[in-house]
């Protein structure tokens, strides 16, 4: 006896595989079987005839924790299918920080976050993720933010991290990681993020190698490109990555077209990348022998 079977939809499971016609049974929490089930029992059989059965969609780019704190049922996004969201994208989100700073932070970002209530204890990643699991309708993963750890190390300052606060911030990050988050994120133009520099970057991403985690990177470009390896954030991004040895994936790429391309990147900042990444080569290779 199945709880639900899901029955005449066109499965497409996520493998690759062409989309098949069959019936779906569900006991609990457990797909059970998968094929013919017309003559199977169940408490409740839902006709998915002429529709697409699939796995849920994972939406890499939300920015949507605040909206999910104050609208947890989050229908724009489950009605189009998506049953986990990544959070903390582009560098910037509510935690780690004080209550001080959650409190400031919460305001300056309203405008794309929105508006979660201020009260919440947003002091390690765990706390954040708590306000999550099993609260909304989504599954959400988390990445630690740049701009958020810098900003509670070192608050609104235009200066690269060194020093004392870099090893703050750089502990934030491993404990973040260590808390149940899924990487680590920059931002191009989120601040106090762009005020850092390569040096910075590349220093909290061996935080990120370490735990074998991914350093997910939209590249700066307009926003003090001169603290950037390569003067660009996509070369920075590949720096970092480099040095580090920390998995790399750029949250946002532009290949062609005007205006928007100035602050993404085109290919050919990949390209200039490599020949500054060689000719750094040649000079490590030159001053070892
Ligand atoms: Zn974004």
């Amino acid at each position: 006896m199945f709880d639900v079977v899901i029955a005449g939809g066109t499965i497409v499971d996520g493998t690759g595989r062409a989309g098949y016609r069959g019936d779906v049974g569900i006991k609990g929490e457990i797909i059970e079987a998968i094929g013919d089930l017309s003559k199977a029992e169940a408490k409740r059989r839902i006709d998915a005839t002429g529709l697409t059965v699939s796995p849920g969609f994972i939406d890499t780019h939300t920015h949507s924790e605040g909206a999910l704190l104050v609208d947890p049922q989050h229908a724009n996004g489950i009605r189009q299918g998506i049953t986990t969201e990544f959070l903390g994208i582009d560098g910037m989100s509510y935690a780690p920080l004080s209550a001080y700073n959650f409190k400031a932070y919460r305001h300056w970002l309203g405008g794309l976050l929105g508006d979660p209530p201020e009260d919440l204890d947003m002091s390690s990643v765990s706390a954040f993720r708590g306000h999550y699991h099993k609260k909304v309708s989504v599954n959400t993963a988390y990445f630690v933010p740049h701009a958020t750890v810098r900003l509670q190390a070192l608050g609104f300052h235009d200066k690269p991290l060194r020093g004392d606060p870099l090893v703050a911030a750089k502990r934030m990050v491993r404990e973040g990681l260590e808390q149940g988050a899924v990487g680590f994120t920059t931002g191009g133009r989120y601040y106090p993020g762009p005020w850092g520099d390569t040096d910075e970057i590349a220093e909290l991403c061996t935080a990120v190698r370490e735990a074998g985690k991914v350093y997910m990177c939209e590249p700066r470009a307009l926003t003090i490109a001169s603290r950037a390896f390569g003067k660009h954030g996509v070369t920075e991004g590949m720096e970092a990555a480099r040095r580090s040895g920390a998995k790399l994936h750029f949250a946002h790429r532009q290949a062609h077209g005007p205006g928007r391309s100035r602050t993404h990147g085109r290919p050919r900042h990949h390209l200039r990348y490599l020949s500054l990444s060689d000719r750094q080569l040649d000079r490590d290779l030159l001053s070892s022998g």
